[in-house]
């Protein structure tokens, strides 16, 4: 099962990460908001993921109050008085269905996390964390949408970026040490990793990784999206922050945009939360709202689905038109046995690879219970041929990203193997 640092979980506040606004300086927690379940597990009750994917982000138990958070659509609060200052501005302060659903997943990931409006908001928060003229470590394999962040980062002058291949750990501690194409010899400022990666499924040694970025005196931030916060805490594994994209498997359902990072320390905590508050990277409230609902059921989806998956990679593995299964649950897989190290399960996401693009597109047509498209982590399941995008030249043309859903597996088998031999 999985091991949930109590010391983190301990220091989790009990409310949301006080805004720093200013001014006014400090400002208190919404009663609303104070007596959130955080998921703790104590020695005398412990509580697995599952359970805390549950219970935490609820109302304490009092009678009368509702069994979830509700729905909070306020930007305007009644001030409060110099004595018991209150959050007055939700962009400040956040919503109490903010500070849910930003407790349930805090307490899953063993830190404090603060919600924003997508994961690529989050994802520009943690860069701002790095000062101008950082160095930046980033895998040559890992969503474009972040890649893309970086290198205009780079083109405008805020820092330099030093991509590596993530599965070569030799190569990734010397560079996040000081080896690196701008030959500056000087060590990493900032350690971006993802694992599995976004789309060729490639797993990192987070905890190799993750001490040769503390060596380094870099912050280390894992992408931790296609894992969820159930396949993998890299908090417990020496990560400094977490990404995700709520959007895919947290909400669950195609229908939200939301992203969350997760911070190891209070002080990085209220730095993400003054970032938001800055840059409006705000969540909506119907979407925080759905994406604490999407993980209540993540734990069930996420058993269908991975189970689905490594069915569904090992018939892949057998079928006379697919070249190459990338999915960490094969045994043979390069990454089978990191990820059964330091993943709980083997997730819902594979790729494999047919003879060319033209092959590949005719899969994508011919499919009909899955769904051509360009997200991932819903119920439904999903599947994009990733070279037709944007600065994606390291990924082959005849790959295909693949989103497994809650599904019956027979009839997503029946599907692809139809597909196959129509492509
Ligand atoms: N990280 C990963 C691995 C993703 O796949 C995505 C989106 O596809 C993001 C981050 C960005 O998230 P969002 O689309 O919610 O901004």
């Amino acid at each position: 099962m999985l091991a949930l640092s109590n010391a983190l979980i301990a220091e989790l506040p009990t409310g949301a990460v006080p805004a720093t606004r200013s001014p006014p300086p400090a400002t208190r927690r919404r009663p609303s908001g104070a007596d959130l379940d955080r998921g703790r597990m104590t020695a005398a009750s412990p509580r697995r993921p599952e359970t805390i994917a549950v219970t935490a982000g609820r109302p304490t138990a009092a009678p009368g109050e509702p069994l979830n958070v509700p729905l909070v659509l306020a930007s305007n609060f009644r001030a409060g008085t110099p004595d018991a200052p209150v959050t007055e501005y939700s962009r400040d302060g956040g919503t109490a269905t903010w500070h849910a659903l930003e407790a349930a997943v805090g307490a899953l990931e063993g830190g404090i996390a603060a919600a924003f409006a997508s994961g690529m908001g989050a994802a520009t928060a943690l860069l701002d964390l790095v000062p101008v003229g950082a160095r930046v470590v980033v895998p040559t394999d890992s969503y474009s949408g972040v890649r893309a962040l970086l290198f205009d980062g780079a083109a405008l002058g805020r820092w330099n970026v030093d991509q590596v291949d993530i599965t070569d750990t030799a190569a990734t501690v010397a560079a996040v040490a000081g080896a690196g194409s701008d030959s500056s010899g000087r060590p990493a400022d900032l350690l971006w990793l993802e694992s599995p990666t976004n789309p060729l499924i490639d797993v990192a040694d987070l905890t190799a990784l993750c001490r040769a970025g503390r060596e380094a005196g870099a912050l280390v931030v894992v992408d931790n999206t296609f894992a969820t916060p159930l396949g993998q805490q890299p908090l417990t594994l020496g990560a400094d922050l977490v990404l995700h994209s709520a959007t895919k498997f947290i909400g669950g359902h195609s229908d939200l945009l939301t992203g969350i990072a997760v911070a190891a320390s209070r002080d990085m905590a209220a730095r993400l939360v003054r970032r938001r508050q800055l840059a409006g990277a705000t969540p909506g409230a119907l979407e925080a709202f759905l994406a604490l609902r999407g993980l209540r059921t993540l734990p069930v989806r996420l058993a269908r689905a991975q189970e689905s998956a490594g069915v569904l990679a090992a018939r892949l593995l057998e079928h006379p038109a697919v070249e190459r299964v990338r999915y960490p649950g094969l045994a043979d897989d390069p990454g089978h046995a990191l990820a059964a190290q330091q993943m709980n399960g083997f997730g819902a996401m594979l790729s494999f690879e047919v003879s060319g693009a033209a092959a590949a597109d005719a899969v994508c047509r011919a499919l009909r219970v899955v769904t051509n498209a360009t997200s991932l982590g819903g119920v439904e399941s999903t599947i994009e041929r990733r070279a037709k995008l944007a600065g994606q030249e390291h990924i082959p043309p005849g790959l295909l990203r693949f989103s497994v859903g809650v599904e019956h597996v027979e009839d997503l088998w029946d599907d692809l193997s139809a597909a196959l031999a129509a492509g």
